[in-house]
């Protein structure tokens, strides 16, 4: 039997940024929708175009995505040309390979928040629809409140799809935007939709305010739909959209999902699940779910007892699939299960060295330097780094424990200082003040002093400023983000400090620091970056 593709849609850029304190920079959206790229999405909607500026300038960069990047905004306003409209004409102008359209489906709305009439809706809905595809490019429509709508009024909510699929939409996206509706009553509604307009036609966009995003996404499959939108981890505003993390390997790894449809995320890429979930956790600056199902750090524990022991002679005895398929693995919480240890260290040994694979390091799994490596990434995390987050901190423990990095330079001596004080008009300012003592070699001492906005940032320049024989390598380096995480690891509170870097050809880094001190942990991260920097350019030791 032929299995029919279901398409993924994904709005973590600008539905899930809606959520309250989520504040994502150029960087990490266009870190996300790579992500998302390699994970094998087929559309990554990137926002409001014009709208905001993060929004206008990633809108303008080079993306070079396979998924189709969309452009979201509104049908033209009641009462005006769709040529007449600026927003509308922003958004069709943007450089998007296709644009989702939102317009109101519910005729109560209409009334009371659009304050115009139901045909003044729908010509709303053609005009707009019409000028996009007149610019080329391919159409969505998300009706909003379409479930609420179609429950007052089934034949005006129809009547609204039914516009934008008439002038061409590719595909016209019912939206549960209060997020209200039970999955029986989407299967039902799907289901008369898919007899006005074809299901391959047909999206669902839930949102998760009865916990049931998840189920009413795949409620609207079975009934006909063929594209679901959803987030990463399920980010969104209120309780969130339908969590894309849920829904992917439900769809790789369930039968009645599994044999009937095709989705864009490879079997392979399925195993970088976990890595992706954490990642945007870790860019969130938020401790993971530990109990998020197929990627929390729970999702396959289990505790001592008969269950472990059943575990250990077959794992299917205690769990709905396979850990390791989503990039998870299975936690045993005894200690005196025999064989346990080894074939725990057997499965995190592959996941290293899929990881080293990544980084371009070819060892055997077998290698007893990989256990060290293992052991090494164990006891580092328990004292706080993240690894997960921080790529190149990985690589570069990596590379030290399976070859080697070079001694490019020593730091004898670094000193930062903050100062408070009142200036001439007598307004308080504070300025900071490092200075990095540097030894190359058997040369003299390197002394470097800088000024900052605040100490990090003065150390940052002092360490950069003179590196002696390296400083070509690294002029193009910069800083371009910075995360601080208080983290409770034992009785005693640590800070971690994630830094992002990038460099003169665009390629950025994670590096990761911790220490009871917050310059300290900055300074080591730092220090990561730079050395990072230097073996990436294969600057002579
Ligand atoms: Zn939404």
């Amino acid at each position: 039997m032929s299995r029919e593709r279901l398409y993924l849609f994904d709005t973590t850029l600008r539905d899930g940024a809606q959520t309250n304190g989520v504040d994502f920079t150029l960087n990490d959206k266009l870190a996300i929708a790579r992500m998302l790229d390699q994970l094998g999405i087929d559309y990554v909607e990137g926002g409001y175009p014009g709208a905001n500026p993060t929004d206008t300038q990633l809108f303008a960069e080079e993306r070079n995505l396979e998924a189709t990047f969309t452009a979201f905004g509104m049908a033209r306003r009641p009462g005006r040309s769709a040529s007449n409209d600026p927003g509308l004409a922003a958004l069709i102008e943007a450089k998007a390979d296709a644009i989702c359209l939102v317009a109101k489906s519910w005729d109560y709305h209409v009334r009371v928040a659009l304050e115009t009439t139901p045909e003044e809706n729908l010509a709303s809905i053609r005009d707009s629809v019409r000028a996009a595809k007149a610019k080329g490019r391919e159409v969505l429509l998300d009706c909003e409140h379409f479930f609420d709508g179609y429950k007052s009024n089934p034949q005006f909510a129809l009547a609204c799809a039914r516009a934008a699929y008439d002038e061409g939409a590719r595909w016209v996206v019912l939206c549960d935007t209060n997020g209200g509706t039970l999955p029986h009553e989407v299967e039902r509604i799907v289901g008369e939709v898919v007899q006005v307009i074809p299901g391959d036609h047909v999206g669902i966009h839930a949102h998760n305010d009865t916990e049931q995003g998840v189920a009413n996404s795949l409620a609207a499959v079975r009934a006909g739909a063929r594209q679901i939108q959803g987030t990463l981890n399920g980010l969104g505003e209120r309780c969130g959209n339908a969590n894309l993390v849920s829904i992917i390997p439900t769809l790789k790894l369930k039968p009645e999902f599994a044999d009937r449809f095709d989705i864009g995320v490879s079997d392979d890429k399925l195993k970088d699940l976990v890595h992706v979930s954490r990642a945007l956790d870790e860019m969130l600056n938020r401790a993971p779910n530990r109990h998020a199902p197929y990627v929390g750090e729970s999702a396959f524990a289990t505790k001592a007892g008969i269950h472990a022991s059943a575990i250990l002679k077959d794992p299917a005895t205690y769990e709905h699939v396979a850990p390791e398929i989503v990039g998870n693995r299975r936690k045993l919480l005894v200690s005196d299960q025999s064989g346990k240890s080894n074939v725990l260290a057997g499965l995190e040994r592959a996941e290293i060295v899929s990881v080293l694979d990544r980084l371009g390091v070819k060892v055997d799994k077998d290698d007893l330097r990989v256990g060290q490596l293992l052991d090494l990434v164990k006891q580092r995390e328990a004292i706080g780094y993240a690894y997960e987050a921080a790529d190149a901190s990985f690589a570069l423990l990596a590379w030290r424990t399976l070859g080697t990095v070079p001694k490019y330079f020593d730091v004898e001596k670094y000193d930062a200082n903050v100062e408070q004080r009142y200036n001439a008009r007598g307004e308080r300012v504070t300025v900071a003040m490092a200075i990095v003592k540097v030894k190359i070699g058997n040369d003299e001492p390197l002394i470097s002093a800088a000024e900052g906005t605040g100490p990090v940032h003065a150390l940052d320049l002092a360490l950069r400023k003179d590196l002696g024989k390296y400083q070509s390598y690294i002029k193009g380096l910069e800083l371009t983000d910075y995360r601080v995480r208080i983290l409770n690891a034992g009785t005693e509170a640590v800070t971690r400090v994630l830094i992002e870097s990038q460099d003169e050809t665009g390629e950025r880094w994670t590096t990761v620091g911790v220490s009871p001190n917050i310059i300290d942990a900055s300074f080591q991260a730092l220090m990561d970056s730079v050395v990072y920097k230097l073996v990436r350019s294969r600057a002579p030791a």
